[in-house]
């Protein structure tokens, strides 16, 4: 980034917010999109414009508490959530926050995208939670997306939008990208009758090609929620395969033993030795 010039970050804005408008990321003055010009200062979309249309003396400069250092217009209202993020995420240079329609149904029907279905995501985003519901333009969204930053490139919010990070203004919106991407297959997915997942054994091999691809993930992948205020791993629903299998055909819960609401109090369930085991290591894990 910092062979770029001032200008051209400038024009990088302008043409990232022409393709959220484009593809449909984003309707009438929705989304913003801010970067850091330097350590102190941060270039970021005005307030009440098309993203689709801007031009690069539209931009704001702020400082890194949001007081407008310079530019005719007011920085954008959403710009609290864009602050939270660089203060938690020192590696982060860019940020960028739209409305994709596919991913922002799941983010208002309350469903994360956290499934291990493509190596491609698990390998990159890892998986994309939901931060808690927060009125826009308040200081409740930073609150909410806060719990998220630390582990995650990539969010959704509730009954709002999604929310992506990045190395510079153009992999932010990769990412952006990805995540609409992994809605509508996740979608087309589950209207044929729901995602075949990838076993947990072979998220643990992906997570280790991040390595071998150079790819700089904020946190590690872990199996289960973890009771933190801040989440510190990236929760992937990947069940365990005892037969050894890639694909399981089951969702992860689903796939030892019915809901407890469908069952009898005395029904009985049927385990496999290695399902038993399983059951066991994981309690020994979570007791650690
Ligand atoms: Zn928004």
């Amino acid at each position: 980034m910092a062979d770029r010039s001032e200008h051209q970050l400038r024009e990088d804005i302008v043409e990232v917010g022409r393709r959220l408008y484009a593809r449909g990321y984003t309707a009438s003055n929705d989304g913003n999109i801010s970067l850091r010009l330097d350590p102190s200062r941060l270039l970021m979309t005005p307030t009440s414009v098309c993203k689709g249309f801007m031009t690069v003396e539209m931009m704001c400069i702020t400082d890194l508490d949001g007081k407008k250092i310079a530019g005719d217009r007011n920085p954008s209202s959403e710009m609290q959530m864009h602050l939270e993020v660089y203060r938690q995420r020192p590696d982060v240079q860019a940020v960028v926050h739209a409305h994709p329609p596919i991913a922002t149904g799941f983010a208002v029907a309350g469903i994360p995208l956290d499934r291990a279905v493509l190596a491609e995501v698990v390998t990159t985003l890892g998986s994309v939670p939901i931060a808690e519901y927060a009125t826009p333009s308040t200081r409740e969204l930073p609150e909410a997306v806060r719990k998220y930053v630390k582990a995650h490139d990539g969010m959704l919010l509730a009954n709002h939008g999604a929310l992506t990070l990045g190395a510079d203004v153009f992999a932010a919106y990769y990412k952006m990208e990805t995540i609409e991407h992994f809605a509508k297959i996740s979608l087309v997915a589950r209207m044929l009758g729901g995602e075949r997942l990838l076993s947990r054994e072979e998220v643990a091999r992906l997570e280790k090609l991040r390595g071998s691809y150079g790819i700089a993930a904020p946190a590690p992948i872990c199996p289960e929620p973890t009771a933190a205020d801040l989440i510190d791993c990236q929760i992937v629903q990947a069940p365990f395969s005892p037969s050894g299998e890639r694909l399981v055909a089951e969702s992860a819960g689903q796939g030892r033993s019915r809901p407890r609401s469908s069952m009898g109090p005395d029904e009985e369930i049927r385990l496999t030795y290695s399902e038993l085991t399983a059951l066991i290591e994981d309690a020994v894990k979570s007791l650690k």
